[in-house]
């Protein structure tokens, strides 16, 4: 059985060099080595003798097979002398080897190898001289002893080869028909068999069926020629794991011109493998995610003026890699007249400062199809020096598209909101002339002498014609809000003054639905705040009449007093009544517009559900916040606050109360 190919075939230089013989048996006794000075011997070629038992090219020798046996048996090197002459080198030396003898005579060593452990190793010195030279005998037998050692030395060398081979390798042997004859110590810890499993087991059992019948005829074929093999084979091992193994095959030991065995020599590649087919894997979701978005990957490089695209390059600009070689030049042909300085000055300004770009420019494929694309590009440096300039290309027709339909979309439909907004609004205008006719002369008519029936029935007028005037400013102040179009007088106004305006205002509603109407200011309320009074008083009215509209019993407390929020001082207003309350599900959208609780409040309570949301406009207008808490059955507690002055607007200080006042 062959180790190692380092054994096996011809010498190598150093022991082809040597002056003795030296050949080498596998554990069959069949020629693994003969070097040059044994050929020259015994005109026996290299060829003509490996692969063949020892025994079998000299069948007369005697009691050659038992002195092999009995080396190998006893383990111990052995020293012959004068005994293979008559079967190794029958014949007298053809050129006088030692000028004046006829015969060689020979002194043989026998030595078992430490590895490939059953090779043997003989060693045979040409002792002529050393017999017939007597003179010289000394000297001789010194060059003799000295060839030996040399010789001994390359075999050693030769078990360190084996060694480091093992080492870095995993090593098998097979026969002609695959039959496993060795393996070394890797090859059972890669493929988790022991050398008891593998051996005399032909090689298929670690076929993993990743590769095709043709992928093994192919090596089979190669190998038999007696040609190396090399390749990247797939092997199964025992627990159905895969391993990756680069495999160089070599054909040894030719009889009648074909290989006796086979030894492969393999290294393991299953962390490579794995990392290419991740990398693979990467490639592929890369391309499939650019073919997807539509977006195309490429490089320059500014070393070798190379342009590379992605595939999906080629797609957008609707070419193929076969028709068409990118350029910086033909790259940029293909953007739209307009686009063409853009980006070439965008690509400029990265290649000389390391600009990165981002721009939607219009583009024409090689079809001349019209696309819309972002172009992205960004360059990388060291010391300055630009190296590449890399980006992507997308097509982003369609969401372009879209844009302009939502942009022309949303231009139509402000049209439209503002031709509403103008026609309530002429409405209203319209409708508020003879509305303030009819209350005008209801409050005359009041003035005149009626009996009981009479004046009720103008009372009753006259309120009606007042909720419909207030309905009629709800919605021309919400139709103005949506055209933005209310414009606020701020000026300083007196605290005090503008809460007693209010109170005036609601007191003669609140003692006619029997509530109670109480206004305070906190002591510290600075006195005097500055905004748009009327818009504040709409504000503080609603939240009070709808307090009296929503209360049965009890009454309406307002008041006011100083907050410090974000840093600026404000002034907080709240309304609270003891009133019907807001039910918890209905908080979240009481402040929107045509919002109310319950439908048939507005039947009850009258409204049209604007005012909360007018409110809310109107103190966002002023630079305040608006809230609420509400406890349904018992009552709610409307809030607002107000900054003193509004901002950027100088005199805030002013407006605060001098230490001492209330
Ligand atoms: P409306 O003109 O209908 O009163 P608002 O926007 O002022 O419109 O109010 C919207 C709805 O909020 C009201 O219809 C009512 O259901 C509820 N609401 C407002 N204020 C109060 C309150 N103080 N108590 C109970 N419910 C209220």
């Amino acid at each position: 059985m062959l180790g190692n190919p380092l054994n096996s075939g011809d010498g190598g230089p150093l022991i082809d060099a040597l002056p003795c013989g030296l050949l080498q048996l596998d554990a069959e006794d069949c020629v693994v080595r003969w070097n040059q000075c044994l050929q020259r011997w015994t005109g026996r070629s290299l060829e003509s003798v490996q692969g063949r038992r020892l025994t079998e090219i000299y069948p007369d020798a005697p009691k050659l097979g038992r002195l092999l046996a009995e080396t190998r048996a006893s383990r111990q090197p052995r020293v012959l002398s004068q005994m293979f002459h008559h079967w190794l080198i029958p014949v007298p030396l053809p050129v006088g080897h030692i000028s004046g003898f006829s015969e060689m005579q020979q002194e043989c060593h026998l030595r078992l190898l430490a590895a490939p452990s059953d090779h043997l190793a003989i060693t045979i010195l040409d002792v002529t001289a050393g017999v017939v030279g007597q003179q010289r005998g000394r000297a001789m037998n010194r060059d003799l002893i000295a060839a030996r050692d040399r010789a001994e030395l390359s075999l050693r060398d030769l078990e360190e080869h084996e060694f480091a081979l093992d080492q870095h390798a995993i090593v098998a042997v097979t026969d002609t028909r695959g039959t496993i004859t060795y393996v070394n110590e890797k090859f059972c810890a890669l493929s988790q068999y022991t050398r008891e499993e593998l051996i005399g087991r032909n090689h298929r059992v670690l076929n993993s069926g990743q590769h095709s019948k043709e992928f093994f005829c192919g090596m089979w074929a190669t190998i038999s020629r007696g040609e190396v093999w090399h390749g990247e084979v797939c092997n199964l091992a025992k627990d159905g794991g895969r391993y990756w193994v680069d495999t160089t095959v070599v054909p040894l030991g030719r009889r009648e011109g074909k290989p006796a065995k086979y030894i492969a020599i393999r290294t393991d590649i299953t962390a490579r493998k794995r990392s290419e087919a991740v990398l693979a894997l990467q490639a592929r979701l890369l391309r499939q995610t650019q073919q997807s978005a539509q977006i195309g990957g490429w490089e320059y490089d500014c070393t070798t003026g190379r342009l590379h695209w992605t595939e999906e390059m080629f797609r957008l600009h609707e070419l193929t890699p076969s028709n068409h070689e990118p350029t910086l030049e033909n790259s940029v042909a293909f953007y739209a007249a307009g686009s063409v300085p853009i980006v070439s000055s965008a690509f400029q300004r990265a290649l000389s400062r390391g600009e990165p770009w981002d721009l939607e420019l219009s583009f024409i494929t090689a079809l001349g199809r019209n696309l819309w694309v972002r172009t992205t590009g960004e360059a990388e440096q060291v010391d300055g020096k630009t190296l590449r300039v890399f980006g992507s290309l997308q097509d982003i027709t369609v969401r372009k598209n879209v844009e302009q339909v939502l942009t022309q979309a949303k231009a139509e439909a402000e049209l439209g909101n503002r031709a509403k907004s103008a026609f309530l609004s002429t409405m209203s205008h319209e409708i508020r002339t003879p509305m303030n006719a009819v209350i005008g002369f209801s409050g005359l008519l009041l003035d005149t002498t009626l009996d009981v029936d009479q004046r009720s029935y103008v009372e009753a007028l006259k309120e009606s014609g007042e909720d419909l005037l207030r309905i009629l400013n709800d919605i021309l102040d919400y139709s103005d809000m949506e055209s933005a179009r209310i414009p606020l007088k701020t000026k300083a106004l007196d605290t005090a003054a503008l809460v007693a305006e209010l109170a005036n205002g609601y007191e003669t509603k609140a003692r006619e639905r029997q509530l109670s109407l109480s206004v305070s200011i906190a002591p510290g309320t600075p006195p005097r705040l500055c905004a748009d009074g009327p818009r504040l008083l709409q504000v503080l009215g609603n939240l009070v009449s709808n307090g009296i509209k929503f209360t049965e019993r009890g009454g309406i407390t307002v008041q006011v007093h100083g907050v410090d929020q974000s840093g600026r001082s404000h002034l907080r207003f709240t309304v609270t009544d003891t009133g019907i309350g807001i039910p918890r599900d209905r908080h979240a959208e009481i402040f929107q517009h045509f919002n109310q609780v319950d439908a048939t409040n507005s039947r009850l309570y009258g409204g049209a559900g604007l005012g909360l949301a007018i409110s809310k406009r109107l103190v966002e207008l002023m630079g305040g916040q608006i809230g609420f808490e509400s406890e349904f059955g018992r009552g709610s507690t409307f809030w607002f606050t107000l900054p003193l002055a509004p901002r950027g607007e100088a005199g805030a200080k002013e407006l605060l109360p001098k230490s001492g006042a209330t």
